[in-house]
Parts: structure tokens; C-alpha cells; sequence
């Protein structure tokens, strides 16, 4: 029998609940920092820390069957995988956000602005599906701080609680998307009953959460 590999954050924001999630599965495994991957002792199945990034790709290029990410992530990196479980933790949303003493009131009002932003591919997409042409400045962090510097009129960012945004001088302006961590897999794998039994054990982990 083949050892099942599942990616999941290495460390951030989906870190502990991922590992809690697996653990509550029954899985037996040594959670070291240092280790970047971990064989599960009751269950044919390594785990692979990794930055968030770069599991849709792992996943989808067989390297591992399973991963734990964020849907942004995964539609940010375009990557063909399934998706097997909403995991109701990592709830977020991808918003517009403006200064609080900016004149823009109507998202057509984007049109030749500039919105700095780590997520391009998705803000693209929503900005075609509206029919705004604004000048994306792609960034690989601290975004909430480029209004204020002058980098950008507005910007794409993550918010769950909207304490950063309103630290910054920001203030929401338009949904993008809403995310949760979600369970991936391959489409075809060849390991299909072991997937099926680990599923089986995610779900009745959440039904027993409900
Ligand atoms: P890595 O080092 O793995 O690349 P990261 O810095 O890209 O980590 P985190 O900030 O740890 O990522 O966020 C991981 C995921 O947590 C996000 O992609 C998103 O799905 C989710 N998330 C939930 N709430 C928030 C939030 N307020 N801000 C950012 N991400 C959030
Ligand atoms: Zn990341």
C-alpha cells in the first residue's frame, strides 16, 4: 500500500487548526517545528509543511495527494485540483479597500486608478468581470501601508476583522471573494480508498463540531 501525503501550512494563520483537524482524525504523528515532514503513525500517511503557496501546486502535480489551503490561494495560483471538504476554519475575505478620505464611491470610479494587492490573478479577473481597466501594482506584503505611502489609490487585501484595514485609514469598499480553508485533492489519483477513509474521518470530525 502507497503512504498518502498531505501538505499543510508550515506556519501562519492555518497552522494550528490544520494540525488539530488531524489530529482530532486520530492521526499520530510529532509536530516539531523544525521538521518538514512528519510519517502519522496509525495511518499510512506523511504530512508536508509548506508555505501556503505552494500547496495547490504539490497537489496538483501528484507530489501530494492531499492539501489544506485557503480557496484565495488556490484560485490565485489557477491550478486544476478537487475540492473535497470546506474545513469552516481560515474564514476570510478579499476586499477593496480605500482611504477614509478618498472621493471614490462607486467601484466604476477604480477606473485608472491604481490598487496595490498580492493577489493579481483575482483582482484582474474581478476588474475584467466589471469592466474597470485599473493599473494593478503587484506587492509581496504590507500592503495596507501603500495608500498612505502614495504607491496606490486603493487596495486588494485580505480582511477578516477589519482591525488592520482601520489602523491603516482604510475602510472596506467592495467584497472580491470569501474564503475558507478547504481540503484538496487530485483529480485521479491512484489512492482512492485510503482518500476516502481520511475524508470520511474529516467529515465526521466537523459533523461532530456542528
Ligand atoms: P506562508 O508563510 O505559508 O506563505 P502567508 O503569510 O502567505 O503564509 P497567512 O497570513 O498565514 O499566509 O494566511 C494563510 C491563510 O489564512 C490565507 O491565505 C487565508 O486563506 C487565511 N486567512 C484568514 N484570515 C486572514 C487574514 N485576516 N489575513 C490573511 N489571511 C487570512
Ligand atoms: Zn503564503
Amino acid at each position: 500500500m502507497k503512504t498518502l501525503k498531505i501538505a499543510i501550512q508550515k506556519s501562519g494563520r492555518l497552522n494550528e487548526k490544520s494540525v488539530e483537524l488531524l489530529k482530532n482524525c486520530g492521526l499520530n504523528f510529532e509536530n516539531y517545528k523544525s521538521s518538514l515532514i512528519s510519517p502519522v503513525s496509525n495511518f499510512p500517511l506523511e504530512i508536508l509543511f509548506l508555505r501556503d503557496d505552494d500547496i495547490p501546486e504539490y497537489v496538483q502535480d501528484g507530489i501530494a495527494d492531499l492539501g489544506i489551503v485557503g480557496e484565495n490561494v488556490i484560485q490565485e495560483t489557477e491550478v486544476e485540483v478537487a475540492y473535497l471538504q470546506k474545513l469552516g476554519f481560515g474564514k476570510c475575505s478579499l476586499k477593496i479597500a480605500i482611504t477614509n478620505n478618498s472621493d471614490i464611491e462607486d467601484i466604476k470610479q477604480l477606473e485608472g486608478r491604481s490598487i496595490a494587492t498580492t493577489y493579481p490573478v483575482i483582482l484582474d479577473k474581478f476588474l475584467k468581470d466589471n469592466s474597470i481597466s485599473a493599473d494593478i501594482r503587484t506587492i509581496s506584503g504590507s500592503v495596507e501601508i501603500s495608500p498612505g505611502l502614495g504607491l496606490s489609490d486603493a487596495i486588494c487585501d485580505l480582511v477578516s476583522t477589519g482591525g488592520t484595514l482601520k489602523s491603516n485609514g482604510l475602510k472596506p469598499f467592495a467584497d472580491v471573494m470569501s474564503s475558507e480553508a478547504v481540503l484538496i485533492g487530485r483529480k485521479g489519483s491512484e489512492n482512492e480508498l485510503l482518500i476516502q477513509e481520511l475524508i470520511q474521518r474529516v467529515q465526521s470530525v466537523l459533523r461532530a463540531k456542528e
